[in-house]
């Protein structure tokens, strides 16, 4: 009995102090296991300095390190998002199922003038100050289907924008997703392009009613009218020719304009070209009784696109000739700061200063009757703007009604590419 009982006493301390020996080791496992999790400790460093343990040490760093890797796909998942948020042209932002706003990327912020992140975590309609946006928001939330509108905001800027809300699930408790698509620049060059169309076809059409008009009158008996058929016939060939000029100045525009329209970059002397241009011009400076000059001596060396430079000076020296009555038209050339110019002074009507920069516009004339009574087409300053622009130039008038204008095309003396 004795000896069954000291038995047992043994038995029973070797069982308490391997249970306390065990207690003690779960416990610095834990401690160690807990700082890993806390990031004090690496888990390759994680040591609880008992070879038993060895087992439970490297799961436990597995563990960590798978836990490593996904916070690692994760964070450049979340990056990745955020770039391509960032760099979106369309504004988005997230609302909370109470209407709080979640996130929102620069264009969002942008296009509704909010401050990032400051806005974030307030409600939708403290931040935005548009009641269809909120209103279509609402809608979304309450029929938890895609809802869009076309809306125009005042401020920070007028714009004009499409806006899509997507319930980002059935569940009325979660968030919508806004999407704001701006549209203002795609509606300006729409109206421009309906604009234009409609005043090519005005520009068309007396010309064109004109042309029918004296050919049905030369039909109708106007033939045998030997007094009158020779001017019908005149009138015809003008309208004709206007049309003609027309749709020169027409395609020379679209020529312009085209995407990825280039220049024919080569090294000249811009005085020589304007020598040449006045030359051209001589005979019809004549005929009109005017005088027509170059005065400049010195040679001006120029890279550019000589056949354009050549169309926008001809142009300005054709209308100082066609609206000068009496005078002279002077060209002079020359070069400063690094640009070439050239300069067209007449002793015309001058142009009142209000309308000095809408006559670079398409059709806008000064005095239409003129323009029309000398063929013009309303298209010529147009076209050089244009070429002056795409030298990376500019197009610029001196003038007072009643004593003459100005005109200076200046370009880089060596541009080199668009
Ligand atoms: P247009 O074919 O009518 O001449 P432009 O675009 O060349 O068209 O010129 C636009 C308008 O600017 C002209 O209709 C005319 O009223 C005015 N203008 C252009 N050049 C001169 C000038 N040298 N003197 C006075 N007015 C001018």
């Amino acid at each position: 009995m004795l000896a069954l009982l000291a038995v047992l006493g043994v038995a029973l301390m070797v069982a308490a102090a391997l249970l306390l020996r065990h207690a003690r080791l779960a416990r610095r496992l834990a401690l160690a296991i807990g700082r890993v999790a806390d990031g004090e400790v690496a888990g390759a460093a994680l040591d609880v300095g008992d070879g038993d343990l060895e087992p439970i040490v490297r799961a436990v760093r597995r563990l960590q390190e798978a836990r490593i890797r996904r916070e690692r796909a994760l964070t450049l998942e979340r990056d990745e998002r955020e770039q391509i948020l960032a760099h979106m042209s369309d504004g988005v932002a997230l609302i909370d199922g109470a209407g709080r706003i979640l996130h929102v990327n620069p264009r969002a912020a942008e296009l509704l003038g909010l401050a990032r992140p400051g806005a974030l975590g307030t409600a939708l309609p403290e931040a935005v100050r548009a009641p269809e946006l909120l209103e279509l928001v609402y809608r979304c939330r309450a029929s938890r289907r895609v809802e869009e509108t076309r809306l125009t905001l005042w401020a920070p800027n007028e714009r004009t924008l499409r806006a899509e809300v997507t319930p980002l699930s059935a569940d009325p408790d979660t968030g919508v997703l806004l999407v704001l698509q701006d549209l203002t620049e795609s509606e300006r060059v729409e109206r421009i392009r309906r604009d234009f169309v409609a005043n090519v076809s005005h520009e068309l059409r007396t010309p064109l009613t004109s042309l029918r008009g004296y050919a049905e009158t030369l039909l109708a008996g106007g033939l045998d009218d030997a007094e009158h058929r020779e001017r019908f016939v005149q009138v015809i060939r003008d309208q004709s020719m206007r049309l003609q000029a027309m749709t020169e100045d027409l395609l020379s525009l679209a020529e312009l304009e085209r995407p990825g329209a280039s220049l024919r970059l080569e090294p000249f002397d811009l005085r020589l070209l304007a020598q040449g241009i006045v030359a051209s011009f001589r005979d019809d400076a004549v005929r009109r009784g005017l005088s027509l000059s170059l005065d400049s001596a010195v040679a001006v060396p120029v890279t550019a696109d000589r056949a354009r430079l050549e169309q926008a000076i001809s142009n300005l020296v054709d209308n100082a000739l066609k609206y000068t009555e009496q005078g002279r038209v002077l060209v002079r050339a020359g070069a400063l700061d690094g640009e070439a110019w050239c300069e067209i002074d007449d002793t015309g009507p001058g142009i009142p200063e209000p309308e000095q920069e809408r006559v670079f516009e398409r059709f806008y004339r000064v005095d239409k009757a003129r323009s029309r009574e000398r063929g013009g087409t309303g298209l010529g300053l147009a076209i050089v703007r244009h070429i002056a622009e795409m030298h990376g130039g500019r197009v610029t008038l001196r003038s007072e009604a009643g004593r003459g204008s100005t005109f200076r095309i200046a370009v880089p003396t060596s541009f080199t590419s668009r």
